[in-house]
């Protein structure tokens, strides 16, 4: 594919907005290297390198032309933010997928041991953005990001066509949320923290089950919140055939964690 990027005083420029020749005075966003812009009439206008066989430029194109439409937009489209647990309840909505403001963008600002692509300000929080068309975040900076309690989105670039225009590209980074995860939600993190302190550890128990004359036994749970569970008189609940779908259970394992307050 060929080039129609490149950078002047760190600029992206598009094939279209230069003089022809070595006077366009462009660089290529991958390698740097010296580029010729080709404005011939046979061939589509195109840049090339000078002096080297690099094949990144393409790529770091689309990565650099990401960054400056969210530079420019004003605010984005951030995807829910949910908690999955280690049982069948549904996952819980920490807060929806919402559009914000951004108030401020800093472009490749160290962050601490870490250089995000972006760092977008909305209100009082910062949020990290990372954008991946060739290199997706590795596991030492996602660990970095839990330790120091970053929000970081990760925005997917990988299986968009190299060429895509600035309008398709910008739908794409600023309103759509299915190329967008969560690397780490400072919000998400803490409502987490927060079930798990106030979970109760209910222990899981065997019983014969009344109902079949004792042939069977169940996996019980006493002090159920619940108080109209098929219509039982007691206090216990099943452990399999309750709790695992219930909306309290954080953690079904040994024993189940309960939480009574999202029983509502
Ligand atoms: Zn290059």
């Amino acid at each position: 594919m060929e080039l129609k990027y490149g950078l002047r005083d760190n600029q992206l420029v598009h094939i279209d907005d230069v003089i022809s020749g070595k006077a366009c005075n462009c660089f290529c966003p991958g390698c740097l290297g010296p580029l010729l812009a080709k404005k011939g009439r046979i061939r589509e206008h195109h840049f090339a390198h000078i002096d080297s066989d690099c094949q990144h430029g393409v790529e770091s194109a689309l990565h650099f032309l990401a960054k400056e439409v969210i530079e420019k937009s004003g605010q984005i489209t951030l995807a829910a933010v949910t908690l999955a647990f280690n049982s069948n309840r549904e996952d819980l909505v920490v807060y929806p997928e919402q559009t914000v403001s951004i108030d401020r963008v800093e472009i490749e600002r160290s962050e601490g041991g870490i250089r995000p692509d972006l760092i977008l300000h909305v209100g009082t929080s910062q949020l990290l953005v990372e954008i991946y068309v060739t290199h997706k975040v590795d596991k030492a900076k996602r660990k970095y990001l839990r330790e120091n309690l970053l929000s970081c989105i990760e925005i997917d670039l990988s299986k968009v066509p190299r060429d895509i225009d600035i309008e398709a590209l910008s739908s794409l980074i600023l309103g759509n949320t299915d190329n967008k995860k969560w690397l780490f939600n400072k919000k998400g993190y803490l409502k987490r923290i927060e079930l798990q302190q106030i979970a109760i550890n209910r222990e899981i128990h065997w019983s014969a089950n009344k109902r079949t004359n004792g042939s069977q036994r169940r996996h019980l749970v006493d002090n159920c919140p619940l108080k109209h569970r098929n219509g039982e008189r007691d206090t216990t609940a099943d452990a399999m055939w309750e709790c695992l779908y219930c909306a309290c259970c954080i953690d079904h394992g040994n024993s189940v964690l309960c939480v009574e307050s999202l029983a509502d």
